[in-house]
């Protein structure tokens, strides 16, 4: 199976399929990151935060995958904001990751309220140019702290990571980044399980048209959307499903369908707000 790749603003490629480790627990974390490369997934999406960079890292190697097959996120959490913070923390991640470098790194929110975030982002420059991240990119940033990086520094970020889901489709920012030449990454594509969106009448009728799972019809619209989708699950089974769609497409009126599903349902942390 082929996942398609994206071209990011400085020419490097992204599998737009990946697999998210958010709140996979360390101890499991290399058994359950070895099922997902087992299953085909090429790109990891972890942070610092989570807790289990070296359970990514230990399934990297057990793995003998060669490096330039897989794409590997992480990110710097918001304590590590500032320059030389920002230094540390990304060495701190290569160690745990056993990598000398990510593919991309990003700023994990733009914690407004401690106004580091463009001293973050010079750092984040000079982290790329010494080679130890070869994209850089931010997470749950708005347009005024896009607009604040814009005018401070020489590079749009390649992504901005968003939570993403039929339901909250952050049509402002998927705008900002289509004018912008920055890729859309979505995280909590599957609403994080917080509310029922794969019981919605809507999904289940197209998931029953096409025998697939509404799961499946979610990563296939985030997909056909353009958007970069990293699901997450710790079952094998659940794993490989959500690996399996490329073998049916979407129509434009079952994409329109899902599209009208949009009603500014936030299930996470409002990142104006947020002060983890
Ligand atoms: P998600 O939307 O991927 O939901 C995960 C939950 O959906 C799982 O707990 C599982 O119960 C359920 N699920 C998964 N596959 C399923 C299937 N086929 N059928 C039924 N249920 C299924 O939520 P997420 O993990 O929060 O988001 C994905 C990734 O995005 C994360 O793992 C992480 O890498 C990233 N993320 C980033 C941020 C950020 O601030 N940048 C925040 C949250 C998550």
């Amino acid at each position: 199976m082929t996942v398609p790749t994206l071209t990011l603003n400085d020419g490097h490629t992204i599998p737009q399929l990946g697999f998210g480790v958010f709140k996979v627990d360390p101890d499991e974390t290399e058994r359950i990151v070895s099922d997902a490369l087992e299953a085909g997934y090429r790109h990891i999406d972890t942070a610092a935060v989570y807790g289990n960079e070296i359970g990514v890292g230990r399934a990297i190697q057990k793995s003998g995958i060669p490096r330039d097959e897989l794409f590997i996120t992480t990110k710097l959490w918001n304590s590590d904001q500032g320059t030389q913070s920002a230094f540390d923390a990304i060495d701190l991640s290569l160690e745990k990751l056993q990598l000398d470098s990510v593919n991309l790194y990003l700023i994990h929110w733009p914690r407004p309220d401690l106004d580091k975030y463009l001293e973050t982002w010079l750092a984040m420059e000079q982290i790329r140019d010494a080679g130890k991240a070869t994209s850089i990119g931010v997470s749950n940033f708005h347009v005024p702290h896009l607009e604040k990086i814009l005018a401070g520094s020489s590079t749009v970020p390649a992504v901005d990571q968003i939570e993403l889901h039929p339901t909250f489709q952050q049509r402002e920012l998927r705008a900002w980044g289509a004018e912008h030449g920055m890729a859309i990454e979505a995280w909590g594509p599957l609403g994080q399980g917080k509310y029922d969106l794969l019981g919605m009448p809507a999904l289940q009728q197209i998931a029953a048209a096409h025998g697939v799972t509404p799961a499946q019809v979610v990563i296939r619209w985030h997909l056909q959307s353009g958007i970069i989708v990293f699901p997450k699950s710790n079952s094998a089974e659940r794993i490989r499903q959500n690996f399996d769609v490329f073998g049916f497409e979407l129509t434009a009126a079952e994409m329109a369908a899902i599209d009208a599903l949009d009603a500014g349902n936030r299930v996470g942390a409002d990142p104006e707000m947020a002060t983890f």
